[in-house]
């Protein structure tokens, strides 16, 4: 199994960081948090984070100092640091962001905005680690966290049927046989019928709702996941929508 993404969260209040750390777990992060500089700079020397999540206000050495410091550092500036605060004036967002922060979180922060950032950073700086998540039109599949949302809501999907739209999506726009879709996700040792590919496949299509659409039944050849098949919207939907 690929390895979480480490997040090593500076924070110096408890709750904050408790809260924080539990749903980095939720969501397929590897959080460790530490309270102060001193601790940040023995965990980061001990280990290299795939991004940090830094409080501005720390007892002892400040974030922005502590964020200053380790842009100078060849091993260190590269991984992303997000700035936690409470200030919201203007010119403290602009200290931070010169400090070297890649991007700040003022408090209080949803906690889907702040993964969202991680994620944003992660992607930016370092595309292989969070490449679990596919997005092919409005549907999108997060292999760590085993979720799909389409439109952002989520929809309930059966393990199979999981393991079938990961493999559509990583490959859209192409038509697969049900023997290589078998092959794919039953295994090439599994004896079964190519009729079990049109079941979960209707199973499939029924759970995606309307995004169903987007799986195409070819005729004589297999199956398609194709963003093309959804109705496209109106102008004036898509200038309401924007
Ligand atoms: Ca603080």
């Amino acid at each position: 199994m690929r390895k979480l993404p480490r997040v090593l969260v500076v924070e110096d209040e408890p709750a904050i960081a408790e809260l924080i750390a539990v749903n980095l777990r939720h969501n397929g992060f590897a959080p460790t948090v530490v309270f102060d500089s001193e601790a940040a700079q023995r965990e980061v020397d001990a280990v290299l984070p795939d991004v940090i999540l830094l409080d501005w206000m720390l007892p002892g050495e400040s974030g922005v100092q502590l964020a200053r410091r380790w842009r100078q550092h060849d091993r260190i500036k590269t991984v992303p640091i997000i700035m936690l605060t409470a200030r919201t004036e203007e010119s403290d967002k602009v200290q931070g962001l010169d400090a070297g922060a890649d991007d700040y979180v003022t408090k209080p922060f949803s906690t889907q905005e702040l993964l969202a950032r991680i994620r944003a950073v992660l992607r930016r700086r370092a595309p292989e680690i969070v490449n679990d998540t596919v997005q092919v039109g409005p549907l999108s599949l997060d292999a760590a966290t085993y979720r799909v949302t389409h439109d952002g809501r989520e929809l309930k999907v059966g393990p199979t049927e999981f393991k079938l739209l990961h493999y559509l999506m990583k490959h859209p726009e192409r038509v697969h046989t049900r023997g290589a879709l078998l092959d794919r996700i039953w295994g090439d040792h599994v004896f079964i019928e190519e009729r079990t590919v049109d079941v979960h496949v209707k199973r499939l299509r029924e759970s995606l709702g309307s995004a169903g659409a987007m799986i195409e039944t070819v005729r004589g050849a297999g199956y398609r996941l194709t963003a093309q098949a959804l109705p496209t919207k109106t102008k004036t939907d898509a200038q309401t929508t924007a």
